[in-house]
C-alpha cells in the first residue's frame, strides 16, 4: 500500500495509479497493435521501442480518481467516440456536428487532463506546468463552487486529418502526442492530440471574437461543430511527426516497428 497526499482532496490516503489521459485511450491503441504494445518514438533520445506504458503515476486517492472519471471522462470519451446515446452526431467532409451535447462537461474534461498532467510525475507530462492560482481556481470549478469563466479558460476541439490518410480517427492505428504548451503574447495554450482529435485549452489567451470561431466550446450551447484541421497546419505536431518518421527511417529496427 502506498500512502501519500492526494493532490485533489489534500488528505493522506492510499494513492491510485492515476491516469491523466484515460487508460481507455491507451487500451484502444494497444488492442489494435501487434502484441498489445504500441510503438514509442522518443524525439529527445531518438530511440524507438515497443511500449505499453499508459503514462500513469501515483496522484489521487480512489474517491478523487473516480470523481474525475465519472463526472467528466466517461461521458466525454463516449461523446468523442460517437457512442453516447443521448448525443446525435452528423458527419461530413468538413467535420462533425453534435446535437444535444453537454459542452461544459467536455470543457471540464480537458481542464481535468491539464490539471492532472501538471501534477503528474510521469516524464511524458514533464513540460506541463500550472500556476497555483489557476490550479486552485480549477479545483473550485471542478467542485461546482464557481462556473468556469471563458475569459480565463476556454477550449477548442478539432478533428485531425492528413492529406494522405484522411481523418485520423478512421485510421486503424491511432497516435497519442505528448501534451505541450504553446506560449502566446498573452497567456498560453495547453495542447494535446489523441483519438484523432486535437485539443487546446486556452489560459487567459482568447478574445471574445476568437471564441466565436468553429471548434470553440460554449459552456451553455447544445450544438457543437468540430471542424477538420490538417496536421500540416499544426506546426508542433507536424514537426514531431516529421522527426519521428526520420528516426524511424534511420533505425536499424525499422522493419520490426512498422508504422
Ligand atoms: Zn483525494
Amino acid at each position: 500500500m502506498s500512502l501519500g497526499i492526494c493532490k485533489l482532496c489534500c488528505e493522506e490516503k492510499e494513492l491510485q495509479r492515476s491516469h491523466v489521459i484515460g487508460k481507455t485511450v491507451f487500451s484502444h491503441i494497444l488492442r489494435k497493435s501487434i502484441g498489445n504494445a504500441g510503438i514509442s518514438i522518443c524525439l529527445e533520445s531518438k530511440k524507438i521501442s515497443k511500449d505499453n506504458d499508459t503514462w500513469d503515476s501515483k496522484l489521487l486517492c480512489k474517491a478523487c480518481e473516480s470523481f474525475f472519471n465519472s463526472k467528466f471522462e466517461d461521458y466525454s470519451i463516449h461523446v468523442l467516440r460517437k457512442e453516447q446515446k443521448s448525443v446525435n452526431v452528423t458527419e461530413s467532409d468538413l467535420g462533425l456536428f453534435f446535437k444535444n451535447i453537454d459542452q461544459y462537461r467536455l470543457i471540464l474534461y480537458i481542464c481535468s487532463i491539464y490539471w492532472r498532467a501538471a501534477y503528474s510525475s510521469h516524464e511524458c507530462y514533464n513540460g506541463i506546468v500550472i500556476e497555483r492560482e489557476i490550479s486552485q481556481y480549477l479545483i473550485n470549478v471542478f467542485k461546482d463552487k464557481y462556473n468556469l469563466n471563458p475569459r480565463i479558460v476556454s477550449a477548442r476541439i478539432r478533428l485531425l486529418a492528413d492529406e494522405n490518410v484522411g481523418k485520423l480517427s478512421e485510421h486503424p492505428i491511432s497516435m497519442i502526442v505528448n501534451p505541450y504548451h504553446r506560449l502566446k503574447e498573452k497567456g498560453y495554450v495547453f495542447c494535446m492530440a489523441f483519438e484523432g482529435y486535437f485539443f487546446e485549452l486556452f489560459i487567459n489567451s482568447t478574445s471574445f471574437k476568437e471564441r466565436l470561431k468553429p471548434g470553440y466550446l460554449n459552456r451553455t450551447g447544445k450544438t457543437l461543430f468540430i471542424p477538420l484541421v490538417y496536421i500540416k497546419d499544426i506546426p508542433e505536431i507536424a514537426e514531431s511527426i516529421r522527426q519521428a518518421r526520420r528516426i524511424h527511417e534511420a533505425s536499424p529496427d525499422k522493419e520490426k516497428y512498422k508504422l
